[in-house]
């Protein structure tokens, strides 16, 4: 039938066909059929209603690119073979002027790209196929609107027939409008058969008129011009930025896949709808979506008519929405995960369009993963596996302080509800377009994109925003769907906002108030959770999380938010290697860390300490003291208040271990600058204030980066270190007395050569025991030193004779490796990325490569010579996902970053041991799946899970769905597989009771 499927000894296959019921590919092959042609087969083997159609792979994409926009020599004749099926399937004939099929063609790459690439619906039609259509539907108003519909559509798909530019309208658009002003009538369906043959007749005329091209009649051209056009739009400029910020390989490649239609459109007992598994913003276990009765494809998405709530499908559709439930829960059980559905209803059949993995918050995320863990569908591994760490971040996200919020309402400044569709909250100052939000925020501001509905050429304003507030679109518009995986606030579907994007006005009526007008600039607030849109700044307040943790004004057990949270963290927690330390230098700041998880301080910088009130004045004459007695002098008025800074961070750390790293800036950086601020300096310390200038002059450097610096300063002025030794063990000693076993480490900066680190090293060791013999008790402590240089890193093991640890210091590294200062990379740098000259940059991601190899030599050739010595990372970059994966690859003992990242850090390390092969063993007993293995072909039991209740919420699908889902699973006899994956359930039963 499909020649060239069977002939040839290794015959290429470049269209696989799907169907309900049976498909050549399947859910596995995303890399080949794109991830919409996949679960496309996927359905249709787990026997949903699919309509009939084919996928052509991935591989006709590259091999397109890589032969000047030509097919594969057999591809004409494997189309031709699988469209015969299609139509065998259907009972209609493509092309056929008495019963015509006609298809859809739709592009799906390996990852979803909402809105990316564009779709055509009701291809086949022509001036007779139209009119057989008519007949066979008995509604002519009904085949001429698919058909002008799909004249504009491919007008502007495949031939070009976009606006010019941001002012200009689209074509077709403008000539609907006119037509729709001729006949005297509002709404597109208001308009006769007449005026629809006269639209497309307009239609054509204008494909004419801007290309010089005919509208090809031909069935067949159509369908290749389409099939060219999916694979070009591989290329085009929104998809490129998308791949870009999502990190899409573009070797990938598109697959585009012909579907026969099905129609949404044909009356009141037709409908086309989206639905999440469960709901995208929260989490929840419930049914979660959104439909339109009597419409076509894009309409519910487009936000050009606000759908409805998927629950009042119930009563419109009994027998449908029951299907659907029932859909709902064989999807769920068999990709284990949140789905995100496309369907459509014709003459009250269902047809399932599309199924992929929901995007969804970061609140989401981890409700989703826990609770899944819970209903025994996934195992603990999976769920920490499945939490990107960055989304952490949103939990961790400040909310409106309720006291000002609460203000706000009482002073009417509530100006409108919309649909909460990302959650946190934002406020900014307003403008209406995306290239607006990317000037502004450019220029530090922070701003708001109000629009009146978002499209994917948005994509980097709404990346640039704090947030986004649209009038239309519902909670699966573009704005909602994008705004959720950037982690944006967003309010979407707000239609009381009349938003005028060339005034720059958006009108308001409240409901306690007159009309308001806001313009650009103007302060916004909105609350994402609630969808509340507030004129005005708002203040915000920390989030559950931290109210929980840092706060403590929120017990624990109120917060639902909270324990999923610590729950998801404890399995990090118990299968992570590395450990994770903070970079904190006060000990409010160590409190903060400890809040988050921190188990020590991997960075004390002990400048910081120097900056507030009286110290910098001691710190100034220390600086500009020439005499060693006089600085003495200075650095015995330090003493005493560093040391008191350390007792409090010991304190405060308890027996985990604290770095403290000596003295690292240039002495210039703590000299003033201004003449003014010379002379009151001068007058305080009692210096000429000529000299001051002479000394400030004096200690100015050409590149202070490379300068008098690090343990260069302490070797020219041994009297620092010995003083900052002093207060290190000083305040040890205390602390230990207190009955607090203490592990401080003291860190040497910026060593190159391991005579440094000896000189630095035999100071702080005399000190030591001079502090212990007068305290009258000894303190263990580490001697250990940054490698921050790339010498230090190739002599490591030299240094290693001296120093009993290693921290990297990567953010000065990474500057001495590439010869590159950080603070001059900004002018270069993002063009750097821009072109793919470096696929990140370095000071946000670890340099693996290069910086990374000479982390790994350093590790190495440390550990040649101290096996014990222990080694971890403290630059930024010890907080950022793929460094962490790479510090526990590299087999580091620890990474250190900033409080607020701890969460992150401990998730991305969690992740990485498990890519190595851990196990998560403080799992709830019963899904510890690998492990539990019950007989095969043990059967689900009938009760609902106990754990629902558990977490306050009882699912839509509870009753309803069950049943549907029983049958298919007694049908055939468990697999092995299904006998584990549902293993897991029954245990929890039992173990729940
Ligand atoms: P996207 O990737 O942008 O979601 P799709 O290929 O899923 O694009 O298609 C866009 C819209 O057209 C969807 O709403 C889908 O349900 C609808 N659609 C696609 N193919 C068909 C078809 N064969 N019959 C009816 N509607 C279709
Ligand atoms: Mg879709
Ligand atoms: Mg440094």
């Amino acid at each position: 039938m499909v020649k060239s499927v069977t002939t040839g000894p290794e015959p290429e296959k470049f269209v696989y066909s799907f169907g309900s019921g049976h498909a050549e590919g399947s859910g596995a092959r995303k890399d080949l059929l794109g991830g919409k042609g996949a679960n496309l087969a996927e359905m249709a083997r787990l026997g949903l209603p699919v309509p009939p159609g084919f996928t052509i792979t991935t591989e006709v994409c590259t091999y397109f690119y890589a032969n000047r926009k030509n097919y594969p020599k057999s591809l004409k004749d494997e189309v031709e073979g699988h469209l015969k099926l299609v139509e065998k399937g259907v009972g209609r004939r493509f092309g056929d002027a008495s019963n015509p099929l006609t298809v859809s063609v739709r592009s799906g790459a390996r990852a979803s790209m909402p809105g990316m690439m564009d779709t055509i619906l009701n291809l086949g039609l022509n001036d007779r196929t139209v009119e057989g259509l008519a007949k066979v539907s008995k509604s002519p108003r009904f085949a001429w609107d698919c058909y002008r519909r799909f004249v504009a559509m491919y007008g502007d798909v495949v031939m070009g027939l976009k606006p010019m530019d941001k002012r200009d309208r689209d074509p077709f658009e403008v000539i609907l409008e006119k037509k729709k002003f001729a006949y005297g009538v509002h709404l597109d369906t208001e308009l006769p058969v007449d005026a629809l043959k006269e639209l497309v007749r307009d239609f054509k005329a204008e494909i004419r008129y801007r290309t010089g091209l005919l509208f090809p009649e031909d069935p067949r051209e159509q369908l290749w011009g389409a099939i060219g056009a999916v694979f070009s739009s591989w290329m085009n400029e929104r998809a490129i930025v998308y791949r870009k910020l999502n990190d899409i390989p573009e070797t990938w490649g598109t697959a585009v896949n012909v579907q026969s239609m099905v129609f949404g459109n044909l009356g009141d007992d037709c409908g086309t709808g989206v639905a999440f598994t469960r709901d995208p913003a929260t989490g929840e276990n419930l049914f979660y979506g959104e439909y339109l009765i009597n419409a076509q494809g894009e309409d519910v998405v487009a936000g050009i008519r606000t759908p409805q709530k998927m629950a009042t499908l119930e009563k419109r559709m009994p027998a449908v929405y029951k299907q659907l439930l029932g859909i709902r829960r064989t999807l769920e059980d068999h990709y284990r995960d949140m789905q995100d559905i496309e369907f459509t209803v014709e003459k009250g059949t269902l047809w399932m369009l599309q199924t992929r993995t929901g995007k969804r918050t970061g609140f989401a995320e981890v409700r989703i993963a826990v609770e899944m863990v819970e209903e025994g569908r996934i195992t603990a591994e999976e769920a920490v596996l499945r939490v990107n760490p960055d989304s952490l971040n949103q939990l961790l996200r400040p909310i409106f302080d309720p006291d000002a919020k609460y203000a706000a309402m009482k002073e009417g400044r509530i100006l409108a509800k919309g649909l909460n569709a990302g959650p946190g909250a934002a406020t900014g100052r307003i403008v209406f377009t995306a290239h607006d939000a990317f000037e502004w925020a450019q220029r530090g501001e922070k701003v708001l994109l109000v629009r009146e509905e978002t499209s994917p050429e948005d994509i980097k304003g709404m990346n640039a925003a704090e947030g986004i507030l649209t009038a239309r679109g519902g909670m699966t518009s573009h704005a909602a769907l994008v705004a959720r995986q950037m982690g944006k606030v967003c309010v979407a579907g707000c239609e009381v906002l009349r938003i005028d994007a060339s005034l720059r006005t958006m009108a308001v009526k409240p409901a306690s108030s007159d009309m308001k007008v806001l313009r650009e600039g103007d302060w916004l607030s909105i609350d994402g959770t609630s969808g509340e849109v507030i004129e005005g700044k708002l203040a915000t307040k920390p989030s559950e999380v931290l109210q929980v943790t840092l706060e403590k004004s929120l017990d624990r057990e109120h917060s639902e938010i909270y324990r999923r949270f610590a729950v998801l963290m404890s399995w990090a927690d118990d299968v992570r290697r590395l450990r994770v330390r903070a970079n904190a230098d006060q000990p409010d700041q160590a409190l903060n860390a400890l809040s988050f998880g921190a188990e020590g301080i991997g960075l004390c910088r002990t400048e910081h300490m120097f900056f507030g009130g009286e110290r910098i004045l001691a710190m100034r004459e220390m600086s500009l003291a020439d005499k060693t007695e006089d600085r003495e002098r200075a650095l015995d008025k330090i003493l005493p208040m560093q040391r008191e800074d350390f007792i409090g961070l010991f304190r405060a750390m308890g027996s985990r271990p604290v770095t403290i790293r000596t003295l690292d800036p240039p002495l210039h950086e703590f000299l003033p600058h201004g003449e003014k601020e010379r002379e009151a300096v001068a007058r305080l310390t009692g210096v000429d204030p000529r000299l001051v200038a002479r000394k400030v002059a004096d200690l100015h450097e050409m590149n202070p980066m490379l300068g008098h610096r690090g343990c260069r300063l302490g070797i020219s002025f041994p009297e620092i270190t010995r003083m900052q030794t002093r207060a290190i063990l000083e305040a040890a000693c205390r602390v230990k007395k207190e009955g607090i076993e203490i592990r401080p480490e003291i860190m040497i900066p910026l060593v190159g050569h391991v005579n440094e680190l000896a000189d630095q090293g035999a100071i702080v060791r005399a000190t030591a025991e001079k502090v212990f013999e007068s305290q009258g008790i000894r303190v263990d402590f580490l001697l250990g030193t940054m490698i921050e240089l790339p010498r230090a890193a190739i002599t490591a093991d030299e240094i290693a004779t001296v120093a009993e640890f290693f921290s990297f210091g990567t953010n000065d590294l990474t500057q001495t490796t590439f010869g590159l200062s950080r603070d001059d990379a900004g002018k270069f740098l993002p063009e750097y990325v821009r072109r793919e000259i470096l696929s990140a940059d370095p000071f946000e991601k670890l340099d693996q490569r290069g910086v990374g190899k000479l982390i790994r030599i350093a590790v190495d050739l440390g550990r040649g010579t101290r096996p014990a010595l222990k080694v971890g990372i403290c630059g930024e970059h010890g907080g950022e996902p793929t460094s962490v994966e790479f510090c526990h690859r590299t087999g580091l003992d620890y990474v250190s970053c900033s409080p607020f990242r701890i969460p992150i850090a401990r998730l991305a390390a969690a992740q990485a041991a498990l890519r190595d092969g851990a196990k998560v063993k403080n799992a709830p007993k019963s899904v510890s799946a690998g492990t539990v293995k019950p007989a095969a072909g043990v059967p689900a039991t009938g009760s609902e899970p106990a754990v629902v209740a558990a977490s306050g919420t009882i699912p839509a699908h509870r009753t309803s769905s069950r049943p549907a889902a029983a049958p298919a699973r007694s049908k055939k006899p468990a697999t092995a597989k299904r006998a584990v994956r549902e293993a897991p359930a029954k245990a929890r039963r039992t173990v729940r009771g």
